[in-house]
This record gives structure tokens, C-alpha cells and sequence, in this order.
């Protein structure tokens, strides 16, 4: 049994009995069949109750690493509880990329698919769009593949573990590219708002980060490197100015846990995440929330949450706003429609939290917004459902793949029904 028993920020103590590290997908496989109840857990990294249970949970952790690249599909099959770090810097030595990554490379390829994890970029889908096949073990215990194109599949890849164990992922790759990331600081948040379209389009992914409070945001500008590259930072930007040195995202945190900026051109696995594989990430004693709205709404939703900055300072480490390109996964948070990510790091203290990301969510609600399933939110649940038009058919899926409930939670209970 694992001695982890709490997710990364320790807000959450999980109520599983046990946590199983099977060494082989045998032994996982076995392991599932005799269980009544179980979830996959990933690298624990969810704010939310999504991987939790009362009964057991299953770790992937000891389950061998494997990578494997098919070159003419140009795609990888991977060991679904690698840490997209790990997966980044093999695929670099092989001279292969995915088209994105979110902004900590420590969390498991499994888990971030499961929940729509994103990274930024008007034209970039979130890291589940570049999955091509899911293998997972069901709660008969066997193995099942599931493939883009066939009818199940856009309900199978962002599943909150609700399908089965997911076991190996195959993720569409690119040649290997370089990113040239810079940061500019003091953009005027009324600058932001007015020209938001245009900001987000000036690269291939582009964060601004603001406590709100200030009324000016940092901005990560990560440009993608192409063969006739001429790009040169301007020192202005949108009324902001080039950062004349490397920046964190947090004010006062050290800038050496970050990925390295001032246009130095790297490995796309080395700029496009915020944070080194080498440093514990972000400011550490945190809380997460995050509301996905939709492209037609995202200045008004920016002029909603800032409004609210007086409130939210006080119990806030900093926000990011991030774009995503729409997609077709059924409970994937961008499902059908291009996206503002509206995120929070918030200071570790819940009850002083609560009632803020209350009010943010009200001020959002008339948007159509949707929270990050592995953050904290507080949105009713009805609401929550509302909100994914699939949601029959993934229940649907479920009563399919799941007849026993095996792989059911509180979570799912609340939010899919
Ligand atoms: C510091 C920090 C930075 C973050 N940055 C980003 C970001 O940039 N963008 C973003 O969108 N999110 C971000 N997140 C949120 C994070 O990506 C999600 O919560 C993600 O789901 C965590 O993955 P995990 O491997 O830790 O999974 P867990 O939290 O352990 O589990 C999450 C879900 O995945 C399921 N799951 C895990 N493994 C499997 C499996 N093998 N088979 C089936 N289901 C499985 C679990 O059952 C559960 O439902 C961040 C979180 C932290 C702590």
C-alpha cells in the first residue's frame, strides 16, 4: 500500500481504504476484477474530490514506463501514468513533439487527459485532443481499445476515470520545434480587455498573469520557432514593456524554477510549460480553481472578474488567463466552442477561498462558463451539468462500459449523474 495519501497541495485527505501500486497491468488487471469499487489515481495533482473514493484506488506509478513512437502514423503509445516531463524528453531525443503542454510538467499523461488539462493558444486544443487511442481495463478486468473515429471514442478521452483504468495512450506527435519565450510586464488591464483578441493572437500560446488588484499583468508571450524565423521581440507591447530579465510568474518567487525566457530559443517541452521538471513548481502552499468561458464572452468575463479584484487580492497568489481551441470530446470544458481559461492560485486558505470563487462563478454565470474538473469549484451541480450537451450520451457510455459501477465516486455521482 502507498503512503500517499493526500493530492499535492494536501487541501484534500483521500477516503480510500487503500492505495494499490500493481507492477504489472496483470496484476492490474486482476486486481480490477476482484474489486467492487476502484478509481485510477494519477500523480495527484487535482484540487477537486474527482479521483477519489471511499473504496480503493489504483496508482500506475509501478507500472513500467514505456514509450513507443510509430513513425509513419507519427504518433507515440505511452505508459499512461508517465509525467509528461519524462514522455517530453524522450520524444525530444527521438526528434518528435505534442502540439502543447500545461504549465507543470510533474503531472501524469493519464490523469491530465482524464480532466482536460490545457496549455494555451488560440489554435491549440487541450492535451486530450492529441490523443488518438485509449487502452483501459474495464471492471470484468480485461483490456479494451478504443480508437479516434469510432462512435464511443469523443466520450472515452476526457472520462474523469469513469470508464475503467486507463493503461496506455496513443498521442499524436510533430516534428520537434523550438519556442523563443518572452515576457512583458505592466500590461494595462484596460488594455487587455479592449484589445484581448489581438493579445492572444500575437503567438502560438500566450498566458497573462495578474493579481488584478494592480491593474496591470504580466504577459508570457511563447513564440514557435519556424525555419525562416525573423522574430524579433519588440521592447512594446500593447503599451507593456520587454522584461529585461526572467520573471516568475508569482511576484517575489524565484524566476530559476521557470523555464527560461528573455527569447532564448529551446526545446518546446522547455518553453511552452511555465515550470522546470528539476523545481518544485509554482509557490507550493496553494489552491486552484478555473473557469473556461467561451471565446464570445471572454472580455466581458474579464470586466466581470475584474470588477471583483477588491475581493479577490486578499486570498489570491496570482490569476492566468489562457485561450484553448474548441474540440469535439464530450466532457471536455472547450466541448464545441473556443475558450477564455479565467484561472486562479489562490492562498491556502479554504474558508477564506470559498466565498470568493462563490462570487466569481456568479459574476460568470451568465457566460456559459465551465470549471476545470480538477480544481475547486463550487458551482451547484445541476448547473454543472447543464452546461456539457453530451452529457446523455456519456451517461450512456458509462451504463455501457461500467454496468457495476466499478469505477463510480461522489464526484461522478454529482456532476454526471
Ligand atoms: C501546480 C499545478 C499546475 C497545474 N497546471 C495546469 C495547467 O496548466 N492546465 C490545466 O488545465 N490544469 C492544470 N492543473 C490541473 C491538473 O492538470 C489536473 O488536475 C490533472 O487532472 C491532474 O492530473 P493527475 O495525474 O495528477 O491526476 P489525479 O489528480 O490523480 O486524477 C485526476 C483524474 O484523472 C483520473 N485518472 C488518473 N489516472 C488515470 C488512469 N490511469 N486511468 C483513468 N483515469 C485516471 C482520476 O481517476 C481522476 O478522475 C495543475 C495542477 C497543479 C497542482
Amino acid at each position: 500500500m502507498s503512503a500517499e495519501r493526500t493530492n499535492w497541495a494536501g487541501n484534500l485527505t483521500y477516503a480510500a481504504t487503500r492505495v494499490h501500486t500493481p507492477g504489472t497491468v496483470q496484476e492490474l488487471q486482476d486486481l480490477v476484477a476482484r474489486s467492487d469499487r476502484i478509481r485510477a489515481l494519477g500523480s495527484r495533482h487535482s484540487f477537486s474530490d474527482v479521483a477519489d473514493t471511499t473504496a480503493e484506488l489504483v496508482s500506475l506509478a509501478g507500472l513500467p514506463s514505456h514509450i513507443e513512437v510509430d513513425r509513419a502514423h507519427r504518433t507515440v503509445t505511452v505508459a499512461a501514468g508517465l509525467r509528461y516531463g519524462d514522455l517530453a524528453t524522450q520524444l525530444q531525443r527521438k526528434g518528435w513533439a505534442l502540439h502543447n503542454l500545461g504549465s507543470l510538467p510533474h503531472i501524469s499523461v493519464a490523469g491530465a487527459v482524464a480532466t482536460g488539462t490545457h496549455g494555451s493558444g488560440d489554435g491549440n486544443g487541450n492535451l486530450a485532443t492529441a490523443v488518438s487511442a485509449v487502452q483501459l481495463v474495464g471492471g470484468d478486468g480485461e483490456l479494451v481499445t478504443l480508437r479516434r473515429g469510432e462512435p464511443d471514442f469523443d466520450g472515452a478521452v476526457v472520462a474523469l476515470g469513469a470508464l475503467g483504468v486507463v493503461v496506455s495512450l496513443t498521442l499524436d506527435l510533430e516534428p520537434a520545434f523550438e519556442v523563443r519565450q518572452v515576457v512583458y510586464d505592466d500590461l494595462a488591464l484596460s488594455t487587455a480587455a479592449e484589445r484581448f483578441d489581438d493579445i492572444f493572437a500575437t503567438a502560438y500560446s500566450v498566458s497573462i498573469f495578474t493579481d488584478w488588484a494592480s491593474g496591470t499583468a504580466l504577459s508570457w508571450v511563447k513564440h514557435r520557432v519556424s525555419e525562416s524565423d525573423d522574430w524579433t521581440p519588440e521592447p512594446s507591447w500593447m503599451g507593456a514593456t520587454l522584461a529585461d530579465g526572467p520573471r516568475h510568474p508569482v511576484p517575489g518567487m524565484p524566476a530559476e524554477f521557470c523555464t527560461e525566457q528573455l527569447g532564448v530559443p529551446g526545446p518546446w517541452y522547455d518553453r511552452l510549460p511555465h515550470f522546470r521538471l528539476e523545481f518544485t513548481p509554482s509557490s507550493g502552499e496553494e489552491l486552484q480553481s478555473e473557469y473556461l468561458v467561451p471565446r464570445e464572452h471572454a472580455v466581458e468575463a474579464f470586466g466581470a472578474v475584474a470588477k471583483l479584484a477588491d475581493r479577490i487580492a486578499p486570498v489570491l497568489h496570482i490569476s492566468e488567463i489562457r485561450t484553448v481551441a474548441a474540440d469535439d470530446l464530450w466532457l471536455s470544458s472547450s466541448y464545441g466552442r473556443d475558450v477564455a481559461g479565467f484561472h486562479f492560485t489562490w492562498k491556502k486558505d479554504p474558508d477564506g477561498v470559498r466565498p470568493v470563487m462563490a462570487e466569481i462563478e456568479r459574476a460568470l454565470a451568465p457566460y456559459d462558463v465551465r470549471p476545470h474538473w480538477g480544481k475547486l469549484f463550487t458551482v451547484d451541480s445541476a448547473q454543472v451539468r447543464e452546461r456539457y450537451p453530451r452529457l446523455d450520451d456519456f451517461r450512456r457510455l458509462r451504463a455501457d462500459y461500467d454496468p457495476d459501477d466499478t469505477f463510480g465516486n461522489d464526484f461522478l455521482d454529482r456532476y454526471v449523474g
